[in-house]
């Protein structure tokens, strides 16, 4: 039977998430439900119909599965009961697979994770700063500064990453998706350890002022 079909849905029914998506009787209960829907190309009852006729292309380089907040509304709500959010997010991983990914929301998809993969939790600035130097965005970049240094003199953002120590564990789960090429990867990491180190300079001069600040006003 699923020899006729297309080789795209075929792949797509294998995914997690994947397997009931011609069940999908297009009632748009999916699209009703999506508080993203507005930001989207097709939303999610389109995206199915389009994975139903094998139009990989139009999918995977859909803004649309970077959108998608995983909020769980449409696959809670889905009469035929198909995993639309577990199935969007395995749609992701497979366009990053396939190069499909030249979209922003992607990149910053990735550089999330690529930052969660290294902590275990966020760190903003080297998320922030891996997000720029993928895209080139020297405007963003630029605009983030005076916002950023405010955040980070106030404390609303660590100076250092706060590591979990089961960070290793995520990247075992398969949490490390590795797609820039080996030498700008590379150069990214550097930088990125620059910036860490520079503001970890920051955070122990900041330490040492309040330090003296206390002995001072304690005599
Ligand atoms: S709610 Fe389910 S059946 Fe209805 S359009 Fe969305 S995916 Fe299809
Ligand atoms: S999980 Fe994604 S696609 Fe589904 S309703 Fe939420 S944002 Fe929309």
């Amino acid at each position: 039977m699923t020899s006729e079909l297309h080789p795209f849905l075929v792949e797509v029914m294998t995914l997690r998430g994947g397997k009931d998506v011609l069940e999908c009787y297009q009632c748009g209960t999916c699209s009703a439900s999506c508080p993203a829907l507005q930001d989207m190309l097709h939303g999610p009852r389109r995206l199915m119909y389009m994975i139903q006729n094998g139009m990989e292309k139009e999918v995977l380089s859909s803004p649309d599965i970077w959108r998608c907040v995983s909020c769980y509304s449409c696959m809670s709500r889905c009469p035929r009961g198909i995993e639309i959010t577990v199935l969007l997010s395995e749609l992701r991983r497979l366009a990053i697979q396939k190069g499909y990914v030249d979209d922003n929301e992607a990149q910053f998809g990735q550089v999330f994770t690529v930052t969660l993969a290294q902590h275990g939790r966020m760190f903003e600035p080297e998320l922030l700063t891996r997000y720029y130097l993928r895209t080139w965005d020297v405007k963003g970049m630029l605009g983030m500064v005076v916002p950023g240094l405010k955040m980070l003199s106030k404390g609303k953002v660590a100076f250092t990453p706060q590591n979990i120590s089961t960070a290793q564990e995520l990247r075992d789960a398969g949490v490390v998706p590795k797609v820039d090429s080996f030498p700008r990867r590379k150069l990214n990491d550097l930088l990125v350890a620059m910036m860490i180190a520079v503001l970890g300079v920051f955070a122990a001069i900041g330490r040492l002022f309040s330090g003296k600040k206390k002995e001072a006003f304690h005599g």
